[in-house]
């Protein structure tokens, strides 16, 4: 996709304030700092667009921006900051999940992961409650610029038994620093919008 347009059009905390575009929407999540708004800085060729969060977890809001007149990327909030009390954790859970379960817009979640570590027990929990309930998921595994190439494949494959992956699931092997596995990505992303 050639992208002509990108603006950021709200951080929503709720419902009634999601864009009414009626435009499919993907939807990202991953731990805070795994890397999600330098991954859509990366897709859609801008520097600082999505800002890269400063405090990472405190933000309890979905960030909408919008490509074109093709598409929402949606932002979720990161999980699994150390920080943040139990409190605000199980809010972000029943907002997330709302928005996860209900959105009938949404068309692909992207599960971001960091390749250098295994999958935490956030990221397992994510993927496995987006496999029960069949949302469609494309794995990314991103900052694979900070390992040697010579590791790559054998990281992704620990990433993929962690998570218990689905062999239907694509994987997508990402650097926002590399400009690693851009194209790719959008040629899923186009698929399942029907570009
Ligand atoms: P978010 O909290 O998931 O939105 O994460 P950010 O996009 O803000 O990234 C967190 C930190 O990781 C920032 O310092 C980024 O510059 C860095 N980062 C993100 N993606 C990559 C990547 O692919 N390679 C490298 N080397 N650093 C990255």
């Amino acid at each position: 996709m050639k992208v002509n347009q990108a603006e950021f059009i709200i951080s929503a905390v709720g419902p009634s304030q999601y864009p009414m575009d009626a435009l499919p929407e993907i939807a990202l999540a991953g731990r805070s700092n795994v890397g999600k708004s330098s991954l859509i800085n990366r897709l859609i060729n801008r520097k600082n667009l999505a800002r890269t969060s400063s405090k990472p977890g405190k933000t309890q809001q979905l960030n909408y921006y919008k490509i074109n007149s093709d598409l929402f990327f949606v932002d979720l909030p990161g999980y699994g900051y150390a920080k943040v009390s139990k409190t605000e954790r199980e809010k972000w859970g029943k907002f997330i999940e709302n928005y996860l379960l209900h959105r009938e817009f949404l068309k692909l979640v992207l599960l971001v992961i960091d390749l250098r570590h295994p999958p935490s027990k956030d990221d397992q929990a994510m993927y496995s409650w987006l496999k029960h309930h069949d949302t469609p998921i494309c794995i990314v595994t991103t900052k694979a610029d900070k390992i040697p190439r010579s590791k790559w494949q054998q990281h992704m494959k620990i990433v993929k038994e962690t998570l218990g992956a689905d062999k239907s699931d694509p994987v997508i092997l990402f650097s926002s620093e590399l400009e690693l596995g851009k194209d790719e990505l959008w040629q899923i992303i186009e698929q399942k919008i029907g570009y």
